[in-house]
């Protein structure tokens, strides 16, 4: 399958790609991720990426769009893919419909996972990455037992770079304005199924799946 996922920052779209990817052979395209790695690398696209990411704001569209048709383009997408964060505003859906036309391809399903204001926020404040393992966690969400495994097995809590209060307020911001809109956009192209994004990870991908038909 191809499919978008839509949904606030900590909506919880990484965690549902990551598990429909390792159940589904899927592969999850995240452009969130696929930036992250170019800020890491030092490329010239990450130093450029890098100070929009650290203010909550978007990359332009060029850029990401430039990774995206490179990443589309690799074999393993043939088993069917995730977008994780792309599109984030009308001009990307646009450019998405291009590539993806140019590609040969269509999206099969569009997925907004939906969670309340300030479950978003727990959630974005509270995130860590174990540096072992590079399993997500939450300091107010996870098991204790999960937080200290890593921990006693001489890992990291780290937390993104933007998951500060600042840079959040931000990024729920550009969401709203600028992300929005395309709940409307893909609903009129009969692509948008609407997943309560909300309480346990466990039951939020039974919807998910359900949602896909992919039980
Ligand atoms: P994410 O991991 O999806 O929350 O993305 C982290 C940051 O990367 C965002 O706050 C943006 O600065 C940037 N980013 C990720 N995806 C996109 C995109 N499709 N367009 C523009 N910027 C993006």
């Amino acid at each position: 399958m191809k499919i978008v996922f839509l949904g606030a920052p900590g909506s919880g779209k990484g965690t549902q790609a990551q598990r429909l990817m390792a159940e589904h052979s899927m592969v999850q395209v995240s452009t969130g991720d696929l930036l992250r790695e170019a800020v890491a690398a030092g490329s010239e696209l990450g130093l450029l990426a890098r100070q929009a990411m650290d203010a909550g704001e978007l990359v332009s569209d060029e850029i990401v769009l430039g990774m995206l048709r490179d990443r589309l383009q690799r074999p393993d997408i043939e088993s069917g893919f995730i977008l994780d964060g792309f599109p984030r505003n009308l001009a990307q859906a646009e450019l998405l419909g291009g590539v993806l036309a140019e590609l040969g391809k269509d999206l099969d399903a569009v997925i907004l996972l939906d969670v309340d204001l300030d479950i978003l926020l727990k959630r974005l404040t509270g995130r860590r990455t174990c540096s072992l393992t590079g399993k997500l966690l939450n300091i107010y969400f996870s098991p204790q037992s999960e937080l200290d495994a890593c921990t006693e097995a001489g890992g990291e809590l780290i937390q993104r770079a933007d998951d500060n209060e600042a840079t959040i307020g931000n990024r729920l911001d550009v969401y709203r304005q600028q992300t929005e809109p395309l709940i409307e956009y893909y609903g009129r192209a009969g692509l948008l199924h609407k997943v309560d994004g909300q309480g346990d990870m466990d039951a939020v991908y039974g919807r998910l799946v359900a949602a896909l038909g992919l039980v």
